[in-house]
């Protein structure tokens, strides 16, 4: 079966199609700057087939036609007629407490996505968007709903209650619910594939956006990110933990709303905010080694805070047998998992430099003698997406 995979946001739609026979990429692309001036779509297939189409796309709907004109134009295109497509996932982020795992989508499904918009404001809206638009154009296909929330749920009352009072949970579910799910599950089940079962594993996806998990025999226990994205390590926009007070002194002083505030702490902190260079590592490391002392901070700043947060879940599990790097950043950069496993050697964590060095795919980084063993494992969002498709496509 060929499975398309949509991640809709606001102004954007990412699609893959996967060929589940042999779980290959057949073909991938992006729209850009829908409901805006200069919409584009650049559509990628075969080894190195690129195409790239300017043409007003209006909202979702437009976007999602354009797809599927791509998918099955004569010159570039890779299927020959809308059929070929067995089902569509959908990346939803926000499943609230309604989705502890993905679902066909149905009127039910539907109106409990809407339900969680109040949890996920921007994100939610965008991606039931390019729910309906698919619907509207592959009226008999099945979908389904894969939540960036649900693989989090199982973590117990002490760990995603926040210290305020009850009441806001009950009226409002106001709790930690974590993100990046489909990401931390996979790598995770992957660790148990390779490790065996039964294991304790902190999981780092470290890319733009970064979060942690603890995750005991496959089921996660602890997560670093919230009620939304904004809570834990620091990441490329986002500040990550901080005194809830910095938002009123700052809104105070500089005559800003809490929500203008929120915005600086979502998009203009992290390593833009601090390094006052880039929100990419790339572009912090050439800084720092120019000199720049606030790129320094902000890679001290980044990994200082990591590696806090890995003793805190290995404490949290009462030990940990390994520890996952998968993202951007945990699977191209060696010095940066180095500088966040340095201070962890307290634990038995040592690093061999030359398996460390240049690892970007599958493995382990970590030496014979090391108590806790480091592996490099490479995250796939979109084929989580798509076997979770078919699984239940398939029932
Ligand atoms: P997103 O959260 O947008 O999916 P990614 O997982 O693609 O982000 O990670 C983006 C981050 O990974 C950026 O900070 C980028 O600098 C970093 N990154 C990507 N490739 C490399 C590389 N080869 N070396 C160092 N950092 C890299």
């Amino acid at each position: 079966m060929k499975i398309l995979v949509i991640n809709a946001g606001s102004s954007s739609l990412k699609y893959q199609l996967i060929d589940m026979v042999d779980e290959s990429v057949i073909a991938k692309g992006l729209c850009e700057r829908i409901g805006i001036e200069g919409s584009l779509l650049t559509h990628k297939y075969g080894a190195d087939g690129k195409f790239e189409l300017k043409t007003p796309m209006k909202d979702h709907k437009d976007a999602m036609a354009a797809v599927l004109d791509a998918l099955q134009d004569a010159d570039h295109g890779v299927i020959k007629s809308i059929d070929e497509i067995g089902a569509v996932g959908h990346r939803v982020l926000h499943g609230g407490m309604e989705f502890t795992a993905s679902c066909i989508i149905d009127d039910k499904c539907i109106e409990a996505i809407k339900k969680c918009i109040p949890l996920g404001p921007l994100h939610n809206p965008a991606n039931l968007q390019g729910i309906q638009a698919c619907q509207a154009v592959m009226p008999t296909t099945p979908m389904v709903a894969v939540f960036d929330t649900a693989f989090h749920q199982t973590m117990p009352a002490k760990a995603y209650m926040y210290g305020i009072p009850t009441e806001y949970y009950d009226k409002y579910q106001i709790r930690r619910y974590g993100f990046h799910g489909t990401s931390h599950r996979f790598v995770s089940g992957r660790a148990a594939e390779l490790l065996g079962k039964g294991k304790k594993v902190i999981v780092c996806h470290l890319g733009n956006g970064s979060s942690l998990s603890a995750v005991v025999d496959g089921k996660c226990v602890d997560t670093s990110m919230g009620l939304t994205p904004l809570e834990g390590v620091l990441m490329g926009t986002r500040s990550g933990d901080l005194d809830p007070a910095v938002v009123e002194c700052i809104a105070n002083n500089e005559n800003m709303t809490p929500s203008q505030v929120l915005n600086m702490l979502n998009k203009k902190s992290g390593f833009l905010g601090v390094s006052g260079v880039s929100s990419d590592m790339r572009d912090v490391w050439a800084a720092a080694n120019e000199g720049n002392e606030h790129a320094k901070l902000a890679l001290d700043m980044w990994a200082y805070r990591i590696s806090k947060y890995i003793g805190s879940y290995a404490a949290a599990m009462g030990g940990v047998d390994a520890i996952i790097f998968t993202a951007g950043i945990g699977e191209n950069d060696y010095v940066a998992r180095a500088m966040v496993c340095e201070p962890l050697k307290f634990m038995g964590v040592e690093i061999d430099e030359a398996k460390n060095k240049g690892k970007r795919d599958e493995g382990v980084i970590s030496s014979d003698a090391s108590k806790v063993t480091v592996m490099v494992i490479p995250t796939n969002e979109e084929l989580a997406i798509a076997r979770d498709t078919l699984e239940l496509c398939a029932k």
